[in-house]
């Protein structure tokens, strides 16, 4: 079993922000994450398109800091002209202009660039992919971590990077299959469970054109409707619309209808509206990606999914003495204080428990 100080389990933002503090600070630590690659629940596309998170705003200082201390640039979101709107299966599109159109940014590469510029500031040896874990114990004070596919580490300090109701899973499982007596309290395990992780039950289309025919007409690439399969729609575009355009939507069919119906039947379907919304031109898309993030088992869970979307409320408070007294850090974005469920809240959370260290 190899033994480090640190050890991050999660290899979202939350656990690259804080890898980043750990090698800034020469500590000696290693990060594990389930899936294929970093990011979590950020993912953008070779081309920079966004399935996971695309904006942050002008107040989110901690961001702006960020994607400066790493040189990776911003834009504007693109929303100049009208947006589009039907209200229902029979009515009309009608078009009009939001004045007050809240400004948001984005990343050049998309949001996936944050990611990997974090990850070229830490040596490649101090992560571990596809490292699903599947038991967290501590004896001695020593936290020992076994993977679903083999091996075990230790560690003095241990980072959960996760979302609240998957650390709230991996430690009841720990009580249900075996004898080990579970580290954390009830209440804490039941407050992790009441925490849902924000939009990881939502689905994402994305459909990229030669042209930003949209744009030509006047039109922001905004649309709202009542009748969907998409709910709202935004211009994807790159800051150089000559390489990348796009247009993408959050599907509003529930996580749990989404089961049920085929993954082409939503994609056909969402083109077919982009083409009653934007024209014609938007009937023939070069390429077209969807993502169902409730699919995903490492960030979603069924009580996401059955639920109505809602923001976390992690008392941090109330629970500062058991998570200092085990050498725990909860360090997701749904235990910000700040901003719950947001990359900044992400970042500034993870940024207060390192100058805790
Ligand atoms: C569709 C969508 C749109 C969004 N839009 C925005 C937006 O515009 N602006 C914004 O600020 N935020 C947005 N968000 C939220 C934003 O993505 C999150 O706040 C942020 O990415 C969370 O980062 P995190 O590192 O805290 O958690 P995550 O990204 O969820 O990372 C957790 C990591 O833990 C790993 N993990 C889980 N279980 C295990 C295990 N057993 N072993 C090892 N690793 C494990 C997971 O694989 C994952 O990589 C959006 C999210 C989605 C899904």
């Amino acid at each position: 079993m190899s033994f480090v100080e640190h050890l991050i389990i999660g290899g979202g933002i939350s656990g690259c922000v804080m890898a980043l503090h750990l090698e800034k600070r020469g500590s000696d630590f290693k990060l594990i994450e389930a899936q294929a690659s970093l990011g979590g629940r950020i993912q953008s596309t070779d081309q920079g398109l966004d399935l996971g998170p695309t904006w942050y705003w002008p107040h989110q200082h901690s961001v702006k800091a960020l994607l400066e201390e790493l040189n990776v640039q911003s834009f504007n979101q693109y929303t100049q002209g009208d947006y589009v709107y039907q209200a229902g299966p029979n009515s009309p599109i009608t078009q009009g202009r939001d004045q007050q159109a809240m400004l948001s940014h984005r990343v050049v590469g998309g949001m996936g660039a944050v990611i990997t510029a974090l990850e070229n500031t830490f040596p490649t040896n101090k992560v571990l992919l596809n490292a699903p874990v599947s038991h967290i114990t501590k004896q001695d004070d020593v936290w020992q971590v076994k993977l679903i596919h083999g091996g075990e580490l230790s560690c003095n300090q241990l980072w959960l990077a996760m979302p609240p109701r998957k650390i709230a899973q991996l430690f009841s499982s720990i009580n249900n299959e075996t004898s080990d007596k579970c580290v954390l309290s009830e209440a804490l395990i039941s407050h992790l469970q009441a925490q849902q992780t924000w939009m990881s039950a939502q689905a994402k289309f994305v459909a990229e054109y030669k042209t930003p025919f949209w744009r030509d007409a006047g039109l922001s690439g905004q649309g709202f409707s009542r009748v969907g399969p998409m709910v709202e729609i935004n211009d994807a575009s790159g800051q150089n619309p000559e390489s990348t355009c796009a247009l993408f939507g959050f599907i509003g069919v529930p996580a749990v209808n989404r089961q049920s119906i085929d993954k082409q039947q939503i994609i056909n379907a969402c083109v077919t509206q982009l083409g009653k919304l934007f024209g014609e031109a938007a009937l023939s898309p070069i390429n077209t990606h969807y993502i169902d993030w409730a699919n995903n088992e490492f960030i979603s869970t069924t009580a996401d999914i059955n639920e109505p979307s809602q923001h976390a409320h992690f008392d941090e408070a109330r629970f500062k003495a058991e998570l200092n007294r085990l050498n725990l850090g909860l360090i997701g974005s749904e235990f910000s204080q700040t901003e719950p469920g947001y990359i900044a809240g992400a970042i500034e959370h993870v940024n207060e428990q390192a100058a805790c260290l």
